[in-house]
């Protein structure tokens, strides 16, 4: 399976290296891949975000048959209209998926900034909106990676991977890394 990942606005190079490590226990092939994504219209004055829907419409347009999956990863602040921010969001059962890592800086909320908590907070939210591409829904399990979240505290406390049973449904639809 290829994974294509699409940065967007995103500076964090040693971040982008650290979560390819990572995702290649998953993929067997990784790819950075530029594409003209039109941010100016997902943009919010009033809110000061970027609304993730509409991003990842951007991206459909200009790749409607991707090869393999596209995964947007930015520093922009995304939301979606009912909620004060998102961490992500994900076609269920498609290719296309975006994440935020500007809620996932520990300098978003405290002084310190930690680059290990980071990297484990982005790779779990990008195994996540992946899972949705995959056709897995949220999972009540906190060791699992499908477990919800709308805080950091929750990404923390949850799991890194997928859990048995979210694997046995990945198995299940011949999706084997
Ligand atoms: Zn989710
Ligand atoms: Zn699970």
């Amino acid at each position: 399976m290829k994974l294509n990942i699409v940065p967007l606005k995103f500076s964090n190079d040693p971040l982008l290296r650290k979560l390819i490590e990572n995702l290649s226990l998953f993929f067997r092939e990784i790819e950075i891949f530029y594409t003209l994504i039109d941010i100016e219209k997902s943009y919010s004055p009033e809110r000061r975000q970027y609304y993730s829907t509409r991003i990842l419409e951007s991206v459909i347009k200009s790749n409607p048959e991707p090869d393999g999956y596209i995964l947007i990863i930015t520093e922009l602040d995304l939301f979606v209209p009912v909620l004060t921010h998102v961490f992500g969001e994900a076609q269920l059962n498609g290719r296309f998926s975006i994440v935020s890592v500007c809620r996932l800086y520990e300098e978003f909320y405290t002084a310190e900034s930690d680059n290990k908590i980071v990297v484990q907070r982005s790779l779990k939210e990008v195994l996540h909106e992946i899972g949705h591409n995959f056709g897995l829904l949220h999972c009540k399990n906190w060791e699992c990676v499908m477990h919800a979240s709308n805080n950091v505290e929750n990404i923390d406390i949850k799991g890194n991977t997928y859990c048995d049973e979210c694997f046995g449904l990945l198995k299940a639809k011949n999706i084997v890394f």
